[in-house]
């Protein structure tokens, strides 16, 4: 174990966790060095680590931000940070990703992404050609004929060459080095300090796991970089593309076209909700349930309530159930999804068969009105049912509507003329939507 004692931007005293003899010691220390060069004040760094050894690499910063993340993902992260800091914030942040060799081969896409969109963070990939910390497997930057606990007699597959896609990705910094190299500092800095996407492979070795089943040392990894064809340096260093933000506000700013603007919804109606109030709507894919509860959820927000929606159905889409809960409240709502349903609005079979599969009898209360299609069986004892001729009156496409709609006449949780303007707006005036008879139910 080694103590960082002269570390600037490390903790003071850390001790590193790693085995005797892992690269991860010099990848960090030479970051560390690679910081102080660039004199970055502590504030404008953000490490963001993935899972797997190199991970443990937070506790050991502790002068800047650090951000801790799920298997693979962690460039993912590090470009939602990096462009929040661009468009939101002072712009100087530079956010560095550690991620194993088995990280990258999880969130091999994030990294092709943060590239493709050139977003100014650093990646630097340690590669130890196996998953270190779960035991030693292959990975997919495992060279050919390598020994792992997965691949005894040596893998079978030749490696991904990281620096390869990250070029296809358009990737402006490119660098593969082994721990030892003397320049690692300068490369680490350098990347760093490029304005835009950046990686660095970092050839290592993995003490507990990779030289105990391989004749190897520290001075062969170029040659097993040189036998994979994967060429070693500094691979590409060129800043032709803008990095995302200056990218953004150029495409913004040359914009021609009329922008879209963002539809607000201004309340313009006055409720009387003391308390929320949960609907369960289901029916049949295709016959507007989904966006009844949408209908129903803009109706309450122009009454200045708050509004969740949650939909669920099949993967088909077109075919089986189609489902939505929808609550209001004229408090902050916390969740999504109902779980004591005041209305329970059923218009199919395929509706009826959802609400059983789902359980919902085991979220609803005493109070709970169903209002289902007269075509409907429903086990009526202890229940509050209202059977009406939904399907018949309304026509399949539109009994769901019909059925908030006399929610909202007979039970006002908020005013009907807001549903019925939005009503109106979509199918024209009101006396004419349903046949004739349902203004009488
Ligand atoms: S298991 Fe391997 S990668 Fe993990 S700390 Fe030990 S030597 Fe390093
Ligand atoms: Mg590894």
């Amino acid at each position: 174990m080694n103590t960082a004692e002269t570390c600037t931007y490390m903790t003071h005293g850390a001790v590193m966790p790693f085995c005797k003899g892992c690269g991860h010691n010099n990848i960090l220390k030479k970051l560390n060095d690679a910081l102080g060069m660039l004199r970055l004040d502590p504030h404008d760094v953000c490490l963001v680590t993935d899972i797997g050894c190199i991970g443990l690499a937070d506790a050991l910063f502790d002068k800047v931000h650090t951000v801790h993340t799920t298997h693979g993902r962690s460039t993912g992260f590090a470009t939602g940070i990096a462009v929040a800091d661009k468009v939101l914030a002072s712009g100087k942040l530079k956010t560095i990703v550690l991620i194993g060799d088995g990280g990258s081969m999880i969130g091999l896409l994030h990294i092709v992404n943060a590239a493709l969109i050139n977003a100014d963070v650093t990646v630097i990939v340690a590669n130890n050609f196996l998953f270190g910390m779960t035991g030693g497997q292959t990975s997919s930057l495992t060279p050919e004929h390598f020994n792992t606990i997965t691949s005894p007699f040596g893998s079978m597959n030749p490696s991904l060459d990281i620096c390869k896609i990250s070029d296809a990705s358009k990737a402006g910094y490119i660098a593969r080095k082994t721990a030892t190299d003397k320049d690692l500092t300068d490369i680490i800095s350098e990347a760093i300090a490029f304005d835009g996407f950046s990686i660095v492979e970092v050839l290592e070795l993995c003490t507990e796991h990779g030289t105990k089943r391989n004749e190897l040392k520290g001075n062969m990894l170029s040659k097993m970089a040189e036998a994979e064809g994967h060429e070693l340096g500094v691979i590409k260093n060129s800043a032709k593309r803008p990095e995302f933000s200056r990218k953004y506000d150029i495409d913004v700013n040359s914009h021609k076209g009329e922008i879209k603007p963002l539809k607000f919804i201004t309340p313009s109606y006055k409720h009387n909700l003391k308390k929320p109030a949960e609907i369960i709507l289901t029916g049949s894919a295709g016959e507007r349930v989904q966006s009844t509860a949408a209908m129903l959820a803009e109706a309450a927000l122009m009454c200045g309530l708050e509004v969740t929606q949650k939909n669920d159905n099949p993967v088909t889409q077109g075919s089986g159930f189609s489902l939505s809960e929808v609550i209001i409240s004229p408090d902050e709502i916390y969740y999504t999804g109902v779980s004591s349903a005041d209305y329970v609005i059923i218009v199919s079979e395929d509706g009826l068969k959802e609400i059983k599969s789902q359980d919902v009898f085991n979220r609803i209360n005493y109070k709970t009105v169903f209002i289902i299609d007269e075509s409907l069986e429903l086990n009526k004892e202890g229940l509050n049912v209202i059977s009406l001729p939904l399907r018949r009156i309304c026509g399949g496409d539109k009994a769901a509507i019909g059925a908030v709609d006399y929610i909202l006449k007979h039970f006002e949780p908020f005013p009907q003329a807001a549903f019925k303007s939005l009503m109106e707006k979509r199918f024209g005036e009101y006396g004419k939507i349903f046949k004739g008879e349902y203004y009488n139910i």
